[in-house]
């Protein structure tokens, strides 16, 4: 009897990624689950056939659904324009859904014995929350061709306000940014319930000393929703959360042991990710979840379509591409399904799910990727239907 589940949405996306999501369901997934989903095909002909108009449909399911899964999918550049002789340059769809659904990205590293961290010290996952919302990725910007003065300035109801930025002898350039309270409201809504969920402590950093207003306004507004929100829940959980410098964080998440949530603004997010995730052992390796502030949720892998290899698939060549992060974006959506519905069943298949993809490397068999990284003489590097096959052997024991 397959396990029964209510419908979830599924976006689906490009390249290896899209050749690995087929194989991911016929192997482990069809086979034990009465798959309910609602597909959404985010491939990227289908995105300009449509007018990206299914991106849209697809973020609207995840907010009715509540859960959804995706695919990694190709933000379109000029290249790939010609590639695909696209109408548009359309937009990043993790962008469009983010926007869409107000959402906050955390992403943790998957961790295996077999895989040592490069700092040494590390033997909990971390997981960083990036506020994907304004500063200098909705930054204006300005070449200043010569002498004269820069002023901010804000035009409200209540008359204007302004303050003198710079008196510029000879050219520069300038730039303006902004934030929302609401979007900082959100994001540290995000946190601590994710913190809340997983039972471990959170982190926020910025940089209050020197940005007293702007800074010190995402200090504030975390602290505030601490303590009317979400002090007694942790304490009751016995967890906690602090806020510190970034420059001071940086070190304490050097010297940890890891097990927490790390809370970043927008730059600091995008940069530390890639270090984290490098510094675990593998881009492969993580995990994305999209979490908006009325608990939908998006699951997906935090690497990209694979293009190289995928051209070496079209050649014919076997690849041997990591599945292992397009496995958990399934089997975190299917978990978040059961949790939400009570299903204990799906729930279960979920986690058996994860457990039999990390005994699996733990007992030598990975792709290439991982083997590059692990010593050890039990190593066998295989092929990713070799390390799909492998797993379903698992699940079926
Ligand atoms: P990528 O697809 O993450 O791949 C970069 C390189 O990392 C690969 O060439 C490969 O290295 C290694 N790698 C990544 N994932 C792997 C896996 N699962 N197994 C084995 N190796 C893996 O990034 P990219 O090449 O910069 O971007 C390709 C496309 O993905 C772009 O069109 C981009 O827009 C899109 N993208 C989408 C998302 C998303 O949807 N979330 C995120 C990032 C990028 P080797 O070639 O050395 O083996
Ligand atoms: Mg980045």
């Amino acid at each position: 009897m397959k396990i029964p589940m209510q419908p979830i949405a599924e976006l689906d996306g490009d390249e290896m990624t899209r050749v690995i999501w087929q194989q991911i369901k016929e192997q482990l997934l069809l086979p034990y689950v009465e798959l309910n989903t609602e597909y959404y095909d985010l491939g990227l002909p289908h995105r300009d056939e449509t007018g990206d108009q299914v991106t849209l449909d697809a973020a609207e399911a995840i907010r009715r659904l509540r859960v959804g899964v995706k695919c990694a999918t190709i933000t379109p550049n000029a290249q790939r324009m010609e590639e695909y002789k696209l109408h548009s340059l359309w937009k990043s769809p993790n962008a469009t859904i983010r926007a869409a659904l107000d959402g906050t990205v955390f992403r943790t590293p998957i961790l295996t014995s077999r895989i040592k961290p490069y700092v040494r010290g590390w033997t909990k996952p971390i997981t960083i929350a990036r506020h994907a919302y304004g500063d200098i990725y909705q930054a204006v910007e300005m070449k200043v061709p010569g002498p004269g003065t820069a002023e901010l300035v804000f035009r409200g109801e209540a008359g204007e306000e302004r303050q003198e930025i710079f008196r510029f002898r000879g050219p520069g350039v300038l730039q303006g940014i902004h934030n929302r309270d609401d979007s900082i409201e959100s994001f540290a809504r995000a946190c601590f319930a994710y913190a809340l969920g997983r039972g471990e402590d959170l982190w926020f950093s910025a940089k209050d000393t020197i940005s007293k207003t702007y800074d010190g306004t995402f200090r504030a507004i975390f602290q505030r929703i601490y303590e009317e929100e979400y002090r007694t829940a942790f304490e009751e959980k016995g967890i906690s959360y602090f806020y510190t410098l970034i420059d001071d964080a940086v070190a304490r998440v050097i010297r940890s042991e890891g097990g927490f949530v790390w809370a970043t603004k927008n730059y600091d997010g995008d940069v530390m990710s890639d270090m984290i995730s490098t510094a675990f052992g593998s881009l492969a390796m993580m995990t994305s979840v999209l979490v908006s502030p009325e608990g939908n949720y998006e699951f997906e892998a935090a690497h990209g379509t694979v293009t190289r290899h995928y051209y070496r698939y079209l050649k014919g060549e076997a690849t041997s591409t990591n599945p292992v992060a397009t496995i958990f974006a399934w089997s975190g959506a299917l978990g978040k399904r059961g949790e939400l519905d009570g299903s204990k069943e799906l729930c279960a298949f979920a986690a058996k799910l994860e457990k039999a993809v990390l005994d699996t490397i733990e007992a030598g068999v990975m792709t290439g990727d991982l083997a590059a990284l692990c010593t050890g003489e039990d190593v066998k590097t295989v092929d990713t239907e070799g390390f799909l096959r492998a797993v379903r052997q698992r699940l079926e024991a």
